[in-house]
């Protein structure tokens, strides 16, 4: 039995439609036998909605404020996502970053992950549960809740993957892998099959923001292997992992 973790993004989260073809991908996996953790982004809109929200009060809010706010969107999804789930008829908890907890330093609004405590998710898919943990945020220790950085999500997943030492870490977007360029802006790009970290991290560098700068970067470290998928259409994706 393995244990996989699965990252879907704001659009694939966007509205009930999408959070139950979500669902399905989730209880595919769950169906095969494996224990599945998904993480998820706040549905498309909801972070720069919040955003707007605060530069509304003063363009100068406090940073610890700021994260108060944006993390709350992930919030949201990781209800509705566990709502589905039981309307599917599955077994499925929330966890947000401070209840498991997800511990990161105090660097707000950029922070980064120094430990998760997996023991509830651990105890939760031992007795069957499908376990979906916000993305894009935790605390420090002193409680005070932290976000990573825009499109953080993405690397709550591979942190995540780490700390439970799953055995596949699936990155599911709105395109159906990693491109020579931006899919949805150049007409000649390219699918890159498998994409070893330093060229991924040199993508991203161009503007590619299909991955989190922070996410490749940890997964290089700690060999964590990414696949990008679309939670859209079916195909095997883009792998990014070490190439000799
Ligand atoms: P999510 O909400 O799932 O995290 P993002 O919007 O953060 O998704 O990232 C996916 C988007 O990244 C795609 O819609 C695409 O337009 C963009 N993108 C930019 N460069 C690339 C690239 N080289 N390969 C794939 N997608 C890219
Ligand atoms: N919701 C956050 C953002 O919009 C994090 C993420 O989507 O990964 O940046
Ligand atoms: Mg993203």
């Amino acid at each position: 039995m393995s244990i996989i973790v699965q990252k879907f993004g704001g659009t694939s989260v966007a509205n009930k439609e999408r959070l139950e073809n979500v669902a399905k991908i989730i209880i595919d996996e769950y169906e095969k036998g494996n224990k599945v953790v998904a993480v998820v982004s706040a549905q498309s809109g909801v972070t720069d909605n919040l955003n707007f929200k605060a530069s509304g009060i003063s363009q100068n809010v406090s940073k610890r404020e700021l994260d108060v706010l944006l993390s709350s969107g992930e919030q949201i999804t990781i209800s509705l996502l566990c709502m589905v789930l039981q309307n599917m008829g599955k077994k499925a908890i929330s966890y947000t970053g401070w209840q498991l907890p997800i511990i990161t330093n105090k660097n707000f609004s950029d922070a980064s992950i120094e430990h998760i405590d997996t023991k509830k998710i651990i105890d939760r898919l031992e007795e069957g549960y499908i376990v979906v943990v916000a993305g894009f945020q935790g605390i420090d220790d002193e409680y005070n809740i932290t976000t990573l950085g825009r499109g953080g999500s993405d690397t709550t997943a591979v942190v995540l993957s780490s700390f439970l030492n799953a055995d596949k870490c699936e990155i599911y977007t709105d395109v159906d892998g990693v491109y020579t360029c931006d899919p949805n802006a150049c007409n000649n790009a390219q699918k890159i099959d498998q994409i070893s970290y330093d060229d991924m991290l040199d993508l991203i560098n161009t503007g590619a923001k299909v991955l989190h700068n922070k996410c490749v970067e940890y997964a290089k470290k700690h060999n964590v292997v990414i696949n990008v998928k679309s939670s859209l259409k079916k195909g095997s994706g883009s792998i990014v992992k070490n190439i000799e």
